[in-house]
């Protein structure tokens, strides 16, 4: 490292701390970008890459009909209404701009989709693993500086409590003469903190960068900050039980026209609401195993090579078993044939107006696409368990990305974006919305800084 000071330390080289560090030093501030792994990515270099925004290009050539309003009016719906409505807004105010800043560092865009918790298609599919190359290579064009294999122990604070600096590795001190951001990601890999916020979810697959230890969360805790949305924290449905590191498999089949049965061969839960809603509800069903069982058109809806669209990927793991008849199907993965085929039966009688759908399903998701019969064969039973894929509670923050303490103060010289935060998302998540925060909230928060730079000069 060239000195001990840096303008503005930035925690962690995911999506939030990339666009953070790259932003803050386009705008001629002195950054420390400081990741604990040998290489950038974390979570989000692990991630399905969807982004969600509106009024962009994409949805506009595809003909898509969304707004600020609905997006705004989805993303309070599915936090529960819970989640903070100014952190909600400053998403809404920034969005735009976000997605033009990444498409002008040369991030392209390439599917719009609908997917949980959105009733208009707006995840951008994005190659995630290059957008974080591009933002990393624009931030190192522009001076800045990036430590690996350096993980923040601590966060320094001078007499009058204001945040000044770390400590890197236990020895070496950086001090920030604008400020620490927090961008560490959450603590899905974290089996203690998982054991005091969500018990529950320790029975869903672990996964999500192995840096995600909660270490930010709990600097930030130290040091008293408040915490939101601890009580939400949910893994995601559905992947396969022998998923790895490297080949993510989750698939969404029941917002393209499935249905999710468990190990009984039951319905249990409308397949139609978030996938987060989903894996607390697969959590609870025996062997906390479910499958995804559809037929040859929704088959024929597969994205090879785009995340929660890909049954190709999967059947060339040896991953999709696929029978001519739901009675071979249900032998081949070990659940009763007769329910299999009585609740197939149910639902297609339910979709044909024979009778009310016995889980209440009304659409293909939140609210949109029509409901079509499981009746052409071949047919796919997809083992899936719940994958603790992201915690999406943490550290309180301001619209502006400012720690806040348990009294809603704001705790001097401390951001916090992306996962390690909390209060944005409410009880549940909009696909997409995560990278989305990572991203717009890392712009704010750069911007913040620079603009509290601009005062310090001008005295
Ligand atoms: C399989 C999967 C699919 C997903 N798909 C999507 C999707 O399509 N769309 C979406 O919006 N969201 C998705 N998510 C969620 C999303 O990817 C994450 O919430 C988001 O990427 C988090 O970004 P981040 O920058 O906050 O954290 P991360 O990307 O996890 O980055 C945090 C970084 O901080 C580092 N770090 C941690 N502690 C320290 C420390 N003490 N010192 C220094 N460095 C530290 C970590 O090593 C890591 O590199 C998915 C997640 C997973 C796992």
């Amino acid at each position: 490292m060239d000195n001990q000071e840096a303008d503005v330390i930035v925690i962690g080289a995911g999506i939030a701390g990339l666009s953070t560090a790259a932003r803050a030093a386009e705008q001629g501030l002195g950054v420390v970008l400081v990741e604990k792994m040998s290489a950038i990515g974390g979570s989000s270099a692990m991630s399905g890459g969807w982004f969600a925004f509106t009024g962009t290009q994409e949805q506009q050539d595809a003909g898509i009909e969304d707004s600020i309003e609905l997006f705004r009016s989805d993303l309070r719906k599915v936090g529960g209404y819970r989640n903070n409505p100014a952190l909600v807004e400053a998403y809404m105010d920034n969005q735009l701009q976000t997605y033009e800043w990444l498409r002008a560092k040369g991030v392209s865009f390439g599917e719009v989709e609908i997917s949980s918790g959105q009733s208009a298609p707006r995840g951008h599919s994005t190659r995630i693993r290059e957008v974080l190359q591009l933002l990393h290579e624009d931030f190192t064009a522009n001076g800045g500086e990036t430590l690996f294999d350096a993980r923040v122990t601590a966060l320094d604070r001078n007499a009058d409590g204001r945040v000044t600096g770390v400590i890197i590795n236990d020895d070496t001190q950086l001090n920030a003469v604008l400020g620490v951001v927090i961008a560490s990601g959450g603590f899905s890999r974290s089996r203690e903190l998982l054991s005091v916020f969500a018990p529950e979810q320790l029975s869903a697959i672990p996964y999500g960068g192995p840096g995600n230890t909660g270490d930010g969360l709990r600097m930030g805790w130290k040091l008293g900050a408040g915490m939101a949305d601890m009580s939400s924290i949910s893994g995601t449905y559905g992947s396969h039980p022998e998923t790895t590191d490297e080949q993510q498999e989750l698939l969404t089949s029941y917002y393209m026209g499935g249905i999710i049965v468990n190990t009984d061969a039951r319905r249990f839960v409308d397949e139609s609401v978030d996938y987060k809603t989903l894996g607390s509800a697969v959590l609870t069903q025996p062997q906390a195993l479910a499958f995804q069982i559809f037929d040859a058109p929704v088959r024929a809806k597969s994205h090879r090579g785009i995340a929660l669209k890909d049954m190709d990927t999967l059947e060339d793991l040896g991953h999709l078993p696929s029978a001519d008849t739901l009675e071979e199907l249900a032998g081949l993965v070990g659940i009763p044939a007769d329910q299999l085929v009585g609740t197939v039966d149910k639902y297609n009688a339910a979709i044909r107006g024979g009778e009310a759908d016995e889980v209440g399903r009304t659409h293909l998701c939140n609210g949109v696409g029509e409901l079509q019969p499981i009746e052409v064969g071949p047919f796919y039973a997809y083992p899936a368990k719940t994958l603790m894929t992201t915690t999406y509670g943490g550290l309180t923050f301001t619209p502006q990305g400012k720690v806040t303490d348990v009294d809603g103060e704001v705790i001097d010289g401390l951001y916090a974006v992306g996962e390690v935060t909390g209060g944005f998302h409410g009880a549940a998540y909009m696909t997409g919305s995560s990278l989305g925060k990572g991203s717009v909230f890392g712009c704010v928060v750069a911007d913040t800084l620079a603009s509290s730079y601009v005062g310090a000069v001008n005295g």
